[in-house]
C-alpha cells in the first residue's frame, strides 16, 4: 500500500492544508524526510526543486513550531535561507498554502527592493523567515532582525548557494545562531564542499537521497518530432489514432493546456481525461482508475499529477510540449516501458521549444532520433549549432519586457547552459508572495555579480 500523509504523522491542520493542495501521497523526499525531521533529527537532502522538497521542511517544521508556540511576543523560530529571491518568494508562498489553519506568522525578504515593508513586517513580529543571504545579513547589521532564538534552520540549494558566492554569507548567519538547533540543508548535487559545508553544522544527520530516476532507454523508443505549434494536436490525433493507442500519457506544460486538449481530443473522437494539481481527488482517482481499466485510452497530465501515476501497461508517452525542466522529461518517459516491457516516447519540439531540447539531451547525454517522417515537419524547429539550453528568446516581445530581462542578466545557465540550465527568465516572484502554483520558473541566467547585487 502507498503511504498517505497521515501515516508519516502529520497534524490534521496540515493534513487539511496538504489535501486543498491536492496532494494525495507524500513524494519521496517527503516520505523520508518528514518522519525524521517530526523526531527532531537533523536532515542532509539530496534532491532538486520538483522533486517536493519545500512541503519536506515545511511541514514538519510547521508541525513542531505550532505544538509549542511560547507566550510573548513572536521571534523568528525558523529561518530559512534560499540563494534567490525567485526560490524564497516559491517557499514563502508554499508557507503560506501550508499554514493556513495554524497560528504561524512568515515573510520572506530579499534584496534588490525597498527593504521598508520587510523592517515594518519584522517590527510586527514572526515566526518564520525565508531570507536571501545578503539582505538578511543586511537587516541584521541594522538591527532589525534578531535570530538568537532560531530554532530551525534550513539551508536550501545549498549548491547554488556555493556557486553564487555565498559560503561567507552563510558562514557568518551560522555564527549568530543559537548552538541547538534542528538544521536542514537540501542540495541537488553534493560536491565535496557541501559535504564539508553539511558536517560543519549538521549533527547525526539522516540522508536523503532522491537521485532523479534512472531512464531505461534502452527499451524506450524516443523520437523528437519537429513542428509548428498549430499542429500538434493534429499530428497527436493522427499518431494516437494510427497507432491505435489504448493506454498513452499526453504530458502538457499547464493545467489550462490539459484541460484545452482533452476537450480538443474528444471533438476528434479520443476519449481522455485530465489529471492535474487543480482536480478534486475524486476527479483525479476517476481518471486514474478509467485509465487502469482501460475505458479511457488517453491520460492528459502534468508534471506534478504524474507522480502518483504508476500504471504498468503504458505503450505511449506524448511530450505535447516539451518540459522547460530537463528532468522532467527522465520522469514523464519513465512512466512507459515499465515492469519489463517495451514504450514509445515522442517529443513534440516547436519553435519555441529547441532550447529545451538541448537541456533535455544535455541531461540525458545523447541526441534523440528524429522522426521527420510526417506532413508537418518544421525545420525552424530544430536547434541552431551551439543554441544554448534554456528558453528561447521571443523576437516578439513587447519592448518593456525585452529591457527587464536585458537588466537582469540574460545569458546561459549554470555550469554553461548545462542540464538545468533551462529555466525561465520569468520575474514575477520578485515583489510578492502569492506567486501561482503554475508560475515555478526561476532564474538561473542572471551573471554572478547581479545575482549578488540582488540578493
Ligand atoms: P518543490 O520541489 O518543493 O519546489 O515542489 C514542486 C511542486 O510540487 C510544487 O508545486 C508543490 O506544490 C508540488 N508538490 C509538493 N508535494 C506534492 C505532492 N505530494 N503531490 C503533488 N504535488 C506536490
Amino acid at each position: 500500500m502507498m503511504t498517505d500523509f497521515q501515516t508519516l504523522g502529520l497534524s490534521a491542520p496540515l493534513l487539511r492544508a496538504v489535501e486543498a493542495e491536492g496532494y494525495t501521497t507524500p513524494t519521496p523526499v517527503q516520505e523520508q524526510s518528514i518522519p525524521p525531521l517530526l523526531a527532531g533529527r537533523d536532515v542532509l537532502g539530496v534532491a532538486q526543486t520538483g522533486t517536493g522538497k519545500t512541503a519536506a521542511f515545511a511541514l514538519p517544521v510547521l508541525q513542531i513550531m505550532s505544538r509549542n508556540r511560547p507566550q510573548g511576543r513572536r521571534k523568528i523560530r525558523a529561518l530559512v535561507l534560499s540563494p534567490t529571491r525567485e526560490l524564497a518568494a516559491q517557499i514563502d508562498e508554499r508557507f503560506s498554502a501550508y499554514s493556513e489553519h495554524l497560528d504561524i506568522r512568515h515573510k520572506v525578504i530579499f534584496g534588490g527592493v525597498n527593504q521598508n515593508p520587510q523592517v515594518r513586517a519584522l517590527e510586527r513580529g514572526l515566526d518564520i523567515l525565508v531570507a536571501t543571504p545578503g539582505r538578511l545579513l543586511d537587516l541584521i547589521n541594522q538591527g532589525h532582525i534578531d535570530i538568537t532564538h532560531v530554532e530551525f534552520f534550513v539551508l536550501d540549494e545549498a549548491d547554488r548557494m556555493l556557486d553564487m558566492g555565498f559560503i561567507h554569507d552563510i558562514k557568518k548567519v551560522l555564527k549568530l545562531l543559537p548552538k541547538k538547533r534542528q538544521n536542514l540543508l537540501f542540495s541537488a548535487t553534493m560536491p565535496s564542499s557541501i559535504a564539508n559545508l553539511a558536517g560543519s553544522f549538521l549533527s547525526n544527520a539522516i540522508k536523503v537521497d532522491i537521485t532523479p530516476e534512472e531512464i531505461t532507454v534502452d527499451r524506450i523508443d524516443q523520437k523528437i518530432m519537429f513542428l509548428r505549434k498549430a499542429d500538434k494536436r493534429r499530428l497527436l490525433v493522427k499518431i494516437i489514432k494510427q497507432e491505435r493507442v489504448e493506454c498513452g500519457i499526453v504530458f502538457t506544460r499547464t493545467k489550462h493546456g490539459a484541460n484545452r486538449l482533452v476537450k480538443q481530443l474528444d471533438q476528434s473522437g479520443i476519449s481522455a481525461a485530465a489529471i492535474h494539481g487543480n482536480k478534486s481527488q475524486g476527479a483525479r482517482t476517476k481518471a486514474l482508475a478509467g485509465f487502469k481499466n482501460g475505458s479511457i485510452p488517453i491520460l492528459v497530465a502534468t508534471d506534478i499529477a504524474s507522480r502518483g501515476i504508476d500504471v504498468d501497461g503504458v505503450t505511449h508517452v506524448f511530450n505535447y510540449d516539451l518540459p522547460n525542466e530537463p528532468e522532467s522529461y527522465v520522469h514523464r518517459i519513465g512512466r512507459t516501458a515499465r515492469a519489463g516491457r517495451t514504450g514509445v516516447a515522442y517529443g513534440f519540439c516547436d519553435d519555441t521549444e529547441s532550447g529545451y531540447l538541448v537541456g533535455i539531451q544535455q541531461l540525458i547525454g545523447k541526441e534523440i532520433p528524429v522522426d521527420s517522417s510526417h506532413e508537418f515537419h518544421f525545420i525552424g524547429a530544430i536547434p541552431k549549432p551551439g543554441q544554448k539550453a534554456g528558453k528561447v528568446k521571443d523576437p516578439n516581445a513587447p519592448k518593456k519586457k525585452q529591457r527587464q530581462r536585458n537588466r537582469s542578466g540574460g545569458g546561459g545557465g549554470r555550469n554553461g547552459g548545462g542540464g538545468r540550465g533551462g529555466r525561465n527568465q520569468s520575474r514575477s516572484g520578485q515583489n510578492s508572495s502569492n506567486q501561482g502554483g503554475n508560475n515555478r520558473s526561476r532564474h538561473h541566467g542572471n551573471s554572478r555579480s547581479q545575482r549578488r547585487r540582488d540578493n
